[in-house]
């Protein structure tokens, strides 16, 4: 019988893991010695850092509500199984890139797992114009590794169906992307936010704009109705940590299947609006000019290492259902199989584009926000560089299908913080 599910504290946490092997092993023998620090700064879930004679390890525990709303607003436990399935899946796919799960506690939903350490949270650097090596690289990799073996270019009907339904079942969580990321920001909903009155025009005239409406809900079909691929599902720079040199993705308790798009969309969204926020850290006029191009660099750099290792992937992984190699490479027909490859690298771009806007939008404008944007203290600067990376987000929406390389975005990216 396992115990009732109770949240854990600083003080609580020796007493109830003391007895696990691997923190007797990975922090010290004796628990009388540990200690434990409460670093959740996500919006969800409870966050220990358990130090002891012998290291550290991380422990995470889901709360049975929204930690950044409260108990009026309940959320199932049942994330942190998600989140367990979805960190040894991307384990498989992706070796190195994310935490080592130690040990999982289904009716305690918590998961120790390796503390990731000198790491910090990438959002961070992109405030205090910080770079970071191998970081694009990493990143790109992840999601082409993730995506692409985590899709039916790569499992057999099997899995691939029992996957599928093993995670069908994240329902609250898809719940709170389908409303927060994809309807919320477009109309005048409850829990949303925004920097007013300095925005007030603009926000009103996003939700008047018919154009983008209809657009956004083809978007927000596209990630209910399109189950190509197991995503992370909330792939912010949040989610991401480094260091000078190393470059690890945590938090994947959103895991659902979706379109392969949708993870590196919402990360490239990420970075432009770090791009638009760099004007308000600025210590004099243009400080932040070369901080703001490499964060453009990063972004075309991703798509490079995502483009690249896709490519290489699917000619030598693709051995799932989809794109057979009976019907290519067996008929010595390469030729096919690349002409295919190209009309699927350029839907997930076109896609990638759209949920990049949407991610802006509704961080500007709904629940959640960035703390690069929330952090700039004068209000009008601050507003003036969220109404440009609204502006470029609903170009990246309405005109996605137009624009055919990183490069030609970041260009756009430019032209908005130079003009606006
Ligand atoms: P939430 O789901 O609530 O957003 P996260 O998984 O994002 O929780 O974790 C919240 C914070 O805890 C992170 O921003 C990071 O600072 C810290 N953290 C989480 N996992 C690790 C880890 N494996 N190693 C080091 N720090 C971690
Ligand atoms: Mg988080
Ligand atoms: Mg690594
Ligand atoms: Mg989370």
């Amino acid at each position: 019988m396992s115990n009732p599910y109770e949240p854990l504290n600083v003080d609580t946490i020796g007493e109830k893991l003391g007895h696990l092997e691997i923190l007797q092993e990975k922090v010290g023998p004796d628990s009388s010695t540990w200690t434990a620090q409460e670093v959740g700064d996500g919006n969800l879930n409870l966050v220990f850092i358990v130090t002891g004679p012998s290291g550290q390890a991380i422990v995470k525990q889901a709360l049975p509500y929204v930690r950044l709303v409260g108990d009026s607003w309940p959320l199932p436990l049942k994330r942190a199984f998600f989140e367990y399935h979805a960190l040894t899946r991307q384990a498989k796919y992706a070796p190195e890139d994310v935490p080592e799960v130690y040990h999982f506690d289904e009716s305690q939903a918590l998961i120790v797992m390796q503390f990731m350490s000198p790491h910090v949270i990438l959002r961070n650097s992109l405030k205090d114009g910080v770079q970071h090596k191998n970081l694009a690289e990493v990143a790109g990799k992840f999601c082409a590794r993730t995506l692409f073996r985590g899709s039916d270019l790569s499992m057999d009907t099997m899995q691939r169906k029992k996957d599928l339904a093993l995670f069908a079942d994240n329902i609250e969580l898809c719940d709170i992307t389908e409303n927060l990321v994809f309807t919320d920001p477009y109309y005048d909903a409850e829990m949303n936010r925004h920097t007013s009155p300095q925005l007030d025009g603009i926000v009103a005239s996003l939700r008047a704009d018919i154009d983008l409406k209809v657009a956004t809900q083809h978007l927000k079909a596209k990630f209910c109705n399109n189950a190509e691929t197991l995503l992370h599902g909330d792939l912010h720079t949040g989610s991401i940590m480094v260091t000078e040199t190393d470059t690890v993705v945590i938090d994947p308790e959103f895991a659902t299947y979706g379109p392969i798009g949708f993870d590196i969309g919402m990360l490239l969204g990420n970075f432009y609006m770090a791009f638009f926020a760099q004007d308000g850290h600025e210590s004099e006029k243009g400080a932040r000019d070369d901080y703001a191009q490499w964060i453009l660099d990063v972004t075309c750099d991703i798509w490079h290492h995502f483009e690249e290792e896709f490519s290489h992937l699917w000619r030598t992984e693709r051995n799932g259902i989809l794109y057979d190699q009976r019907l290519y490479e067996d008929q010595n027909q390469n030729l096919a199989s690349e002409q295919a490859l190209a009309d699927r690298l350029n839907d997930i771009w076109t896609d990638l584009l759209g949920f990049a806007g949407v991610e802006m939008h509704r961080r500007i404008l709904g629940l959640a926000h960035i703390m690069e944007l929330d952090s700039i203290e004068d209000v009008d600067q601050r507003a003036a560089c969220e109404a440009r990376a609204l502006h470029f987000g609903r170009q990246l929406v309405i005109s996605r299908a137009a624009y055919k390389s990183p490069h030609q975005i970041a260009e756009l990216a430019r032209a908005v913080r130079k003009d606006n």
